[in-house]
């Protein structure tokens, strides 16, 4: 039996041991996905120990993403992010990637939005990076925008330093910048367990197609106010979702059982 674990702290409430377990008995494979709350200062020294344990493949979260990066090899993407939050042990030293970023990507793909022209993406804290770097690499022109202004601009400077066509600015810059955007993202807590929004809602349109990280709730502020004005709605639970499938595509090889994943996830939210 293969074993698949998740380190985060706190994880209890993780809704990743469902939804790779959905994956495993849809395929009939023989593993099971455990959680572990290592010390807060434990993240590299939890990548050697899974290492040594002959644990197959490890999910990270918060809050050892970044820490972790010292103990695998980062793939190019997770690099450049910063944080790694999908561990393969089948190479030495094991490989780090960042499937929050891919799970942005195909989030979209999977709504058949196409992935072509302006993003803005609020928020440049871990989800915003990975979302930023990762709409970058696709070719859009990203508009990073934060309350805390420098941290977008250094996000955007990091971005544009790699390649990508990005440009930071402040909350302030979201009316002016939405009639021109295709995409938006919601990568800030804004909205969580609360009914508020760091968009407003008179600066949305309906050619916009709006993903929203937060996943709790799922109707999010942001989301009903895009739904009001006919933009394309994503939930953030397709993100933790995608994140989730890459995960297991990366380990198995095998392609993800998506739906069975999808409905174990959405039971439990
Ligand atoms: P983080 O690193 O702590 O970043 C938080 C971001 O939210 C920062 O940009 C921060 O701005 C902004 N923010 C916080 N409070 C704000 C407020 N009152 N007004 C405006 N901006 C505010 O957190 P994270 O890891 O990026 O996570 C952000 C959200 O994404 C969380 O809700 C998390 O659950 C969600 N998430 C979802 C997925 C998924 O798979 N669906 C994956 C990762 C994260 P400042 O820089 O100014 O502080």
């Amino acid at each position: 039996m293969d074993v698949y674990a998740l380190i985060g702290n706190p994880v209890e409430h993780s809704l990743s041991p469902p939804m790779h377990e959905a994956a495993y008995d849809a395929l009939d494979i023989d593993a099971r996905y455990v959680t572990f709350e290592p010390p807060e200062d434990g993240g590299a020294a939890a990548i050697e120990s899974a290492a040594t344990l002959g644990v197959a493949g490890l999910n990270v979260t918060i809050p050892f993403k970044q820490q972790v990066i010292e103990a695998v090899d980062p793939a190019p993407l997770a690099a450049r992010i910063g944080a790694v939050n999908t561990v393969d042990f089948s190479t030495s030293p094991p490989t780090g990637y960042n499937t929050d970023a891919t799970g942005v990507v195909r989030s979209f793909a999977h709504h058949g939005v196409s992935l072509s022209g302006t993003a803005v993406v609020v928020g440049a804290g871990g989800a915003g990076r990975a979302t930023a770097f990762a709409l970058a690499d696709e070719g859009l022109t990203v508009h990073v925008v934060n309350r805390t202004e420098s941290k977008a601009r250094d996000l955007a400077t990091a971005v544009a330093d790699t390649g990508g066509d990005a440009e930071g600015h402040g909350l302030d810059a979201l009316p002016d910048l939405l009639p021109g955007a295709d995409l938006l993202v919601n990568a800030t807590s804004v909205g969580m367990e609360e009914d508020a929004s760091p968009v407003p809602a008179d600066a949305l349109h309906a050619d916009l197609a709006v993903l929203d990280a937060v996943y709790s709730p799922i109707e999010t502020r942001l989301l009903q106010d895009a739904a009001a004005v006919g933009a394309t709605t994503i939930d953030g639970a397709w993100m933790l979702l995608f994140q989730g499938v890459e995960a297991f595509e990366r380990w198995t090889g095998e392609d993800a059982p998506v739906d069975e994943m999808n409905d174990a996830l959405r039971k439990r939210l």
